[in-house]
């Protein structure tokens, strides 16, 4: 009999945190889960599937105007935002309870508390005031918007968290940042009506991405409507009465606004963990320091998901999950690889993205050849819209390997998802071109591009 009260004790119940505790539970542990917000993480509770179906409801403003050309007529469209709210509400509602199911038919004991470590083996509740002990213990608090707390009033704008409970939709937005949130959360205000402006420090969004990704989502930005102010920051938010703010920029502008949105990146949640008296050490940022079997600097204590800040991604915080519940409770000890990851900017057109950028190709390999095409999508002859398409293949130019795949446009994150199975199994260029076409698709080109791009020199 083990002198802990668990084998293992998980902090966080979100997608890592839950995959984790229960593997390890289906492996014979005995778990318990500590969880001071909602089961779900914030995956399912205020991230990744709200958003989605944010971007769902707000795709909806320009199908409307894309029908016309397709011959419909609508005498009223209106939309309400309190409808929108209220269903996301009970699909969030109804995800929240299969996860606690999941977790309980697997045998895990759920904590709906704040829990903090105590020593290397003991786990303090809060909500009950009381310890348990555990033999190993499981760090997955995630991440948590930050704010820049620098800029006088910063504290009158809102983050991701907020953007989902808003009473009303506000008509004017102004967003800070220019990677994953800020631009998805920019498009679904314009999609949903608002006037949007996004300010971002860097040179062009999306810095991380494909520059032709940038460059083009930028574009479908602006065409949509969206003024994007680059090189600048905020410097101030002040109230200046009847619900607006005004916003001051370092480039000397001001905007007047109903709404400040934050998206200028997370940090990981280790604030008040507690983790100093086990001595785990901790990272940029406050994150978890861990080996690549997750295992931190103290034998006992495990981390996946944000809170290491490693790749921060949901189905990356999984495999992490699974990765530690193998390696502790199954005697298989297993690491997670982080190569030719698909990624996903579900903006207006939605980005899909795997494998090297074409700078980051040029840097690591001597040859390389680029392949991309930039089209109007064969719906928008009809529809009318200006909407273009990008796709763009990243190859090494001496093995033949597809080393990258980006796409801006409809169905791109689809695309990406299968995609990243030939981009990930080392398939080369000739297999695309042996593939046959789809006809008639937009995914077709993706086989069916021959000629080099050769850049105007
Ligand atoms: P990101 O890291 O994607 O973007 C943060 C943005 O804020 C960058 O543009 C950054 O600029 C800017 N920034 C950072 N510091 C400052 C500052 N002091 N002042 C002004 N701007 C600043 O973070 P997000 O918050 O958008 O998303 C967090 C994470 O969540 C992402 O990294 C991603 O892993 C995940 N996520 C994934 C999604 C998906 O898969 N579709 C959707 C949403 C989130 P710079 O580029 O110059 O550094």
């Amino acid at each position: 009999m083990s002198k802990y009260d668990y084998d293992l004790f998980t902090i966080g119940a979100g997608s890592g945190g839950v995959r984790a505790s229960r593997m390890a539970a289906s492996y014979g542990a005995r778990v318990g889960v500590a969880e001071e917000y909602r089961v779900g993480g914030t995956c399912v509770i205020r991230g990744c599937v709200p958003k989605k179906l944010f971007v769902y409801a707000s795709e909806f403003g320009h199908a409307f105007e894309d029908a016309k050309g397709f011959g419909w007529s609508a005498k009223e469209v209106n939309f309400s935002w309190k409808s929108l709210i209220e269903n996301k509400d009970n699909e969030i509602d109804r995800l929240n309870g299969i996860y606690i199911r999941n977790l309980k038919n697997a045998g895990a004991d759920i904590f709906q508390s704040r829990a903090t470590v105590k020593d290397e083996h003991t786990i303090h509740l809060e909500a009950e005031d009381r310890d348990v002990t555990a033999e190993k213990i499981l760090i997955a608090t995630g991440g948590a918007p930050w704010v820049d707390e620098t800029v006088p009033g910063h504290e009158l704008g809102v983050t991701s968290n907020e953007a989902f409970h808003l009473e009303e939709l506000p008509k004017h937005v102004v967003v800070a940042g220019g990677g994953y949130i800020a631009i998805e959360f920019a498009c679904i205000f314009r999609g949903l009506g608002c006037e949007v402006c996004l300010v971002y420090r860097g040179e062009d969004i999306l810095r991380y991405f494909d520059t032709d990704i940038s460059v083009q989502v930028h574009s479908e930005m602006t065409r949509h409507g969206i003024r994007v102010i680059t090189q600048s920051l905020f410097t101030e938010i002040e109230d200046i009465g009847g619900g607006q703010k005004r916003v001051q920029l370092s480039n000397g502008t001001h905007i007047d606004t109903d709404m400040v949105f934050w998206a200028v990146g997370r940090k990981p949640a280790t604030k008040g963990l507690g983790l100093e008296n086990a001595g785990v050490e901790l990272g940029k940022g406050g994150a978890v320091k861990v080996d690549d079997y997750s295992k931190s600097s103290v034998d006992s204590i495990y981390a996946v998901g944000d809170v290491t800040d490693r790749v921060n991604l949901t189905p990356v915080a999984i495999r992490e999950g699974a990765a530690f519940a193998e390696t502790c409770f199954n005697n298989n000890p297993t690491k997670t690889d982080y190569t030719f990851i698909p990624k996903a900017v579900f903006s207006q057109p939605p980005v899909g993205s795997v494998g090297y950028a074409e700078h980051e190709a040029r840097h690591e390999f001597k040859n390389v050849d680029i392949y991309k095409t930039n089209f109007r999508p064969m719906k928008h002859t009809l529809s009318g819209s200006d909407e273009r398409m990008l796709m763009k293949l990243v190859v090494d130019a001496d093995s033949d390997r597809v080393l990258g795949c980006h796409i801006v446009g409809e169905g791109a994150a689809e695309m990406i998802q299968c995609l990243a199975i030939a981009v990930k199994a080392g398939l080369k260029k000739k297999d695309f071109d042996d593939t046959v076409a789809l006809h008639p698709t937009a995914a077709e080109e993706l086989v069916t591009m021959r000629e080099k791009y050769k850049p105007n020199l």
